[in-house]
């Protein structure tokens, strides 16, 4: 099982693959790797002189790590979950994460949730001790799961004393767009920071054209890809039942939570990946989608937008959103239906 679980944490970092990424010219290539969030991150800048502006964009993902995990002690979410319900000075670095979460949660009726997290853990996620918690392990863990009991006012933010919150889902998708705005304001015109499943990109690539974005094929992650994103400044990420699980008596359980259920979300998406503008709502809206299944999402889609998205489903269906007809190419030997 190890061996599986570590394969598919090397998978994970491979996801989202990014092709193309070869400068021109002048423009030197300078690369960066971070150990941050459980995740190996590249960043990658082109241009003259982005090593320090490299340097620092790292350093606010280290920082935005200790930040945002759930424990230690320069942890503002350990704070919060030990504060006995107390409300607790909150920072943009906590707030902007927190309300893009419960928007999301709110628009896609709890599919998001980060008061989830004892469940997380009660899976075996947090410790990776796996094991499959009872049912009324479970039942009695989600009586205490309610996003909208989270309550933010301008600089502060409250949890009741016997919940917890973790933001898991969104700390990548908010450290990537605090690393994009940090090689910008260093004068960085052309980049791609690769957080795992996270993909921001800064500007085109050197000679102005495209970033190529690869998505993954869930059912072989290490090996294939199922098309090709081509894509200007924007954030790209993907959430699938791939990155992260275990196998016990033969079932595969995954990381991501139906907050109604307790259990690994069984919607038939086995991958989404969304296009969006911010990087930390792509992240919210990856998970909750994925726990929504295609015929949510795409509701959620049409009502919301702000977004485009890549679904894939376990019966080999990829479906493309409108907006992102024209960037995808399915890749020849994908093996999926894919219908325009
Ligand atoms: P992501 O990889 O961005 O889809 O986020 C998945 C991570 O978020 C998991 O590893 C959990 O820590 C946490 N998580 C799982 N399910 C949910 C959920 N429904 N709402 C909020 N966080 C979740
Ligand atoms: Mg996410």
């Amino acid at each position: 099982m190890r061996k599986k679980l570590f394969r598919a944490a090397t998978l994970f970092i491979c996801h989202l693959l990014l092709l193309s990424l070869f400068s021109c010219g002048e423009d030197v290539k300078n690369t960066k790797t971070v150990f941050a969030m459980d995740t190996v991150m590249t960043l990658t800048a082109y241009g003259k002189d982005t090593s320090a502006a490299l340097d620092t964009a790292a350093k606010t993902i280290r920082e935005l790590d200790k930040k945002l995990s759930y424990s230690g002690k320069e942890s503002e979410v350990y704070k919060l979950n030990s504060s006995g319900g107390k409300p607790v000075k909150a920072d943009d670095d906590l707030l902007t994460p927190l309300k893009v979460s419960l928007d999301v949660s709110e628009k896609s009726g709890g599919a998001l949730d980060v008061t989830v997290f004892p469940v997380v853990k009660a899976w075996g996620f947090i410790s990776k001790e796996y094991t499959v918690p009872t049912d009324n392990k479970l039942a009695s863990l989600l009586k205490n799961v309610d996003w909208s009991s989270v309550k933010i006012s301008e600089d502060s933010v409250s949890v009741p004393e016997n919940a917890e919150i973790d933001l898991g889902a969104v700390a990548k998708g908010y450290a990537s767009e605090r690393a994009a705005e940090t090689l910008i304001s260093k004068g960085v015109k052309s980049a791609v920071i690769s957080l795992g499943g996270n993909v921001r990109t800064v500007g085109t690539k050197p000679d102005g054209s495209k970033w190529n974005v690869a998505v993954v094929d869930p059912t072989e992650p290490g090996t294939k890809t199922v098309g090709t994103l081509k894509l200007g400044e924007t954030s790209v990420v993907t959430s699938g039942g791939y990155q992260r699980y275990f196998e016990k008596n033969g079932k595969r359980y995954h990381h991501i939570i139906d907050p109604k259920t307790g259990r690994p979300a069984e919607s038939g998406l086995i991958s989404v990946t969304v296009v969006c503008d911010d990087g930390t709502y792509a992240d919210a809206l990856s998970t909750a989608l994925f726990v929504l299944g295609l015929d949510k999402a795409m509701e959620y889609y049409r009502e919301y937008g702000g977004f485009e998205a890549v679904f894939i489903t376990d019966d080999k269906k990829i479906t493309v959103t409108d907006g992102l007809v024209s960037a995808f190419t399915v890749s020849d030997d994908s093996g999926f239906e894919y219908a325009k």
